[in-house]
């Protein structure tokens, strides 16, 4: 059993390998209060890979892996060191129209669809490799931040990537996978939800136009859409986002750390 790494920070991505395990055993595991299951790769391996939440509490919790299968059954457990992330603090302060779109009515239904969407597991790994970063633009935002969009709102962590880019720039999928969402929703404008399987989905924001459509496979670097400033920005930027089992985790990661 491998987990990498051991000790983790607040929004960062968890690798937990399991080498020579029967083809019939089930395997599962419990981390931070939610409980996965594993995928098989290549070389007779089991693999899980998951998200610390950003609101996870820091502190050393266990990992708890249990693998049942005929006339067998083990149960190991292993610690984790989760530390605090850090995290800068930014007022923004959106101008009237775009406050307006907190009550827009849409709201609820376009949440449900990208739980629907963020939800889909698929068994067989899509991506390959490091993931690109899918437009060319200075890091405006970084993820994590901790940001609050009017005096009394509360302070909310950015939960994806902020590119800053002139309009109609080019958006590219970061790896190779299917679209499960591609359409106009109110906070999130133009939105392209990309599934790469085994619990891991790409999100790109904020577009003003989208080029593909769902049930679409699309490669890595593919033009998927152009950025804008729909739904809630202030200026054109691409908001892209990185979700495991609907958690959103940091995506600059992915861009240099191979799962
Ligand atoms: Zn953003």
């Amino acid at each position: 059993m491998e987990v990498d790494p051991v000790a983790i920070s607040q929004g960062q991505t968890l690798r937990v390998s399991l080498k020579g395990s029967r083809p019939w055993s089930r395997i599962s595991c419990r981390f931070d209060g939610r409980n996965y299951s594993f995928y098989s790769t290549e070389n007779n391996t089991r693999r899980v890979l998951l998200p610390v939440p950003l609101e996870s509490e820091p502190r050393t919790t266990s990992l708890e892996v249990k693998e049942s299968g005929y006339l067998r059954w083990r149960r190991e457990s292993f610690p984790v060191r989760i530390s605090p992330g850090t995290f800068s603090k930014r007022k923004i302060r959106l101008p009237p129209a775009k406050m307006a779109l907190f009550s827009d009515s849409q709201i609820p239904q376009a949440r449900e669809k990208m739980m629907q969407a963020l939800s889909t597991l698929t068994a067989s790994q899509l991506w390959q490799g490091t993931f690109d970063i899918p437009v060319e633009g200075q890091m405006t935002s970084p993820f994590g931040g901790l940001r609050q969009i009017s005096r009394d709102a509360p302070w909310r962590h950015h939960l994806g990537v902020d590119f800053g880019t002139p309009k109609n720039s080019e958006v590219r999928a970061a790896n190779y996978g299917k679209v499960v969402l591609a359409e106009r929703l109110p906070l999130q404008g133009g939105i392209i939800l990309l599934n790469h399987g085994q619990g891991v989905v790409s999100g790109y924001l904020h577009l003003a136009k989208i080029l593909v459509r769902e049930g679409d496979f699309v490669q890595k670097g593919q033009k998927i859409g152009l950025t804008g400033s729909e739904g809630l920005s202030t200026a054109p930027h691409l908001h892209w986002g990185l979700y495991l089992w609907e958690t959103p985790v940091d995506p600059m990661e992915w861009t240099h750390r191979e799962f």
